[in-house]
C-alpha cells in the first residue's frame, strides 16, 4: 500500500514534471499549492494555509532548491526563475540533500520513557525499586517519572510486569542509525549534516514527511527538452520488478526514448567490469598482505567510513562504483564534441551526492525510481500498456552483475572474480545490509576485532532493493529477481 505522504509527494512530483514538459512552469507554479489542496490534499494540518504552505517547500524541493537557500519570503515564481535559470547546470555548491520541512515536522515527543494508562499502581511499584535515580514516585495512583532525574536508562521498562512503561523514540531519530537526527530550534527535527551519511532512512520513516532530498526532477527535463543534448539513461540492476509484472526493460526502453532519452544503458553491464575489477584489487591487496577491503558501491556505506570512521577510509576499494563506470561506458560509445548528459535511474538517494562529489562530471543527474514514475505519468505515459516482460532480460549483463542490487550479491560477485590458486584460501567475504549492522561491524573492525578479506556494506536494509527511491516493497523485488534468476538457470540464493 502506497501512503499518503508518498500519495503527496508523488503528486507534486507529476504536477511539476507536466508543467515543466509544457513549459508553464513560470505561469502556473504560484497556483499550485492551491489546485493541489483543492484536488484533496488537505486534512492533515490544522488548516488548508498550513498545509498550503508546506506544499510551497515540497515544490522548491522538487525545483531542486535546498530549503536552507529559500525562506517563505521566496515566492514560488522566484524560486522557479531561479531554478530555471540554472537549466542543467550541477546543483548549487553546498546543496543540502536531505531537508527538513519544519513546517510539517510535528515535533514529536521527545520524552522516551512514559508511563501508559496500563500502569495499575500495583503493590510491588518493581519500577520504584528499579530506579537508581529515585527518578519514580507514585502520583495519583500512578507511577510518575521525574524528568530531572531521569536518565531514560530502562530499567523501570523492564521491571515492570504490566509493560505499562514504555520506551518510544523518535521515527526519524530511531531510523537514524548514523546519530545524526536530533531535536533541534522549537523541538523539531534538525539534521546534524558532519553525521548525515544521506542514506535517506528518515526520509521514508517520518510519517508526517517531514523529511525529503532535493530533486533533479527539473534538471532532468531540461536536458530532455534541450534539443543539442544527448541524454543517457543510466538504469540501476534493481529496476527489475519495480514498474510492476507487465513491464518489461523493453517497455522501459521505450518509455525512456518517448521521454527525451536518447540511449538506454544498464548499468549490471557496468556492475560485471566492477566486480572483475574489485577481484583483481582484493587479489592485489591480500598478496600485499593488507587486511579487509570494503566495497565502493553504496555511497552511504562509503560516505558512513568517511565521516565516522575516517581511519578505516583507505580500505574502501578504489575502483569507481557502477554508476560511474556505467557513465563512462556510456560516454566512450560517443565521440568528442557532443554534449551528453548522463542521468542515473535507481533507488538511492545517496548517488545524489555522489554524482556530484565522485562524478568528476561523469553523471549530471541522479532520478530515483519514484522521481522517474512522475516523470512517466506526466508525459502519459504507462509502461505496463506497452507491455514486454519484467523477468525475461539480465540487459546483456551475467547474473552476477544484475545481483548486485541485493544483500550479498557484491561479495558473491567480487569473490568469483578474485584470481587464488588451488592452495591459497579463498578469500572470506562477510555481507552486511543496514546502517546499524555496517556500524556495529565497522566499530569492531577499527578496534583489529573482525576477521574477514572483504567486507560488502550495503547502508540499506537487503541492499539496494531495499532503498528509499524504490517502487516496491524489498519483498516483491526479490521474489522477482529470483524468478529472472530462476528463468536464466541459477538459484539466486547465493545472492
Ligand atoms: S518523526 Fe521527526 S521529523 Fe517527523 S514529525 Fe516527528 S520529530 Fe518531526
Ligand atoms: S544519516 Fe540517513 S537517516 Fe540520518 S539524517 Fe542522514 S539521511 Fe536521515
Amino acid at each position: 500500500m502506497i501512503s499518503e505522504v508518498a500519495k503527496i509527494k508523488r503528486k507534486v512530483w507529476t504536477e511539476i514534471a507536466a508543467l515543466a514538459f509544457e513549459d508553464k512552469l513560470e505561469d502556473e507554479i504560484e497556483f499550485l499549492p492551491r489546485k493541489l489542496t483543492r484536488e484533496g490534499i488537505t486534512n492533515y494540518r490544522c488548516c488548508e494555509f498550513k498545509e498550503r504552505a508546506i506544499l510551497a517547500d515540497r515544490i522548491k524541493l522538487t525545483l531542486g532548491i535546498d530549503l536552507r537557500s529559500s525562506n517563505d519570503d521566496e515566492r514560488l515564481l522566484a524560486a522557479a526563475k531561479r531554478a530555471l535559470d540554472r537549466g542543467a547546470a550541477a546543483p548549487e555548491p553546498g546543496r543540502s540533500l536531505i531537508n527538513i520541512i519544519e513546517k510539517a515536522c510535528d515535533r514529536c515527543p521527545i520524552d522516551r520513557i512514559v508511563v501508559t494508562d496500563a500502569c495499575r499502581n500495583c503493590v510491588a511499584h518493581y519500577c520504584v525499586n528499579a530506579c537508581r535515580k529515585r527518578a519514580i514516585e507514585i502520583v495519583g495512583n500512578r507511577a510518575h517519572i521525574d524528568r530531572e532525574r531521569c536518565v531514560e536508562c530502562g530499567l523501570c521498562v523492564k521491571a515492570c510486569q504490566f509493560g505499562a512503561i514504555i520506551e518510544r523514540e523518535r521515527p526519524c531519530s530511531r531510523a537514524c542509525a548514523a546519530g545524526a537526527i536530533k531535536p533541534g530550534r522549537d523541538s523539531s527535527a534538525e539534521i546534524d549534516y558532519s553525521k548525515c551519511i544521506e542514506c535517506g532512512a528518515c526520509i521514508t520513516a517520518c510519517p508526517f514527511g517531514a523529511i525529503s532530498d532535493t530533486s533533479d526532477i527539473l534538471r532532468v527535463i531540461t536536458m530532455l527538452k534541450s534539443k543539442d543534448t544527448v541524454v543517457i539513461a543510466l538504469v540501476a540492476p534493481s529496476v527489475v520488478g519495480q514498474f510492476g509484472p507487465m513491464a518489461g526493460w523493453d517497455a522501459l526502453e521505450k518509455g525512456l526514448v518517448h521521454i527525451g532519452f536518447a540511449e538506454v544503458f544498464p548499468v549490471a553491464v557496468a556492475a560485471d567490469v566492477v566486480a572483475r575489477e574489485e577481484g583483481r584489487e582484493l587479489a592485489e591487496r591480500m598478496a600485499g598482505g593488507n587486511d579487509i577491503m570494503f566495497n565502493s558501491c553504496c555511497p552511504a556505506f562509503v560516505r558512513l567510513i568517511d565521516l565516522h570512521f575516517p581511519c578505516l577510509s583507505e580500505k574502501v576499494s578504489k575502483t569507481p562504483s557502477p554508476m560511474l563506470t556505467a557513465a563512462r561506458l556510456a560516454r566512450n560509445t560517443h565521440g568528442a564534441g557532443q554534449d551528453i548528459k548522463c542521468v542515473f535511474i535507481g533507488p538511492c538517494v545517496a548517488k545524489k551526492s555522489e554524482a556530484i562529489r565522485e562524478g568528476q562530471g561523469l553523471v549530471d543527474a541522479v532520478l530515483t525510481f519514484e522521481e522517474l514514475a512522475a516523470i512517466l505519468v506526466a508525459a502519459g505515459i504507462n509502461l505496463a500498456q506497452i507491455g514486454g516482460d519484467a523477468l525475461s532480460s539480465c540487459q546483456g549483463a551475467s547474473l552476477d552483475g544484475m545481483g548486485f542490487c541485493s544483500a550479498g550479491g557484491v561479495a558473491s560477485a567480487v569473490k568469483k572474480c578474485t584470481a587464488f590458486s588451488a592452495s591459497d584460501t579463498p578469500p572470506e567475504m562477510l555481507s552486511l545490509s543496514g546502517v546499524e549492522n555496517c556500524m556495529k561491524a565497522l566499530r569492531q573492525v577499527s578496534k583489529g576485532g573482525l576477521k574477514a578479506d572483504f567486507v560488502e556494506g550495503m547502508a540499506c536494509e537487503r541492499g539496494c532493493i531495499g532503498g528509499p527511491g524504490t517502487l516496491v516493497d524489498a519483498d516483491v523485488s526479490a521474489r522477482a529477481l529470483q524468478k529472472l534468476f530462476k528463468a536464466k538457470g541459477e538459484d539466486a540464493s547465493g545472492h
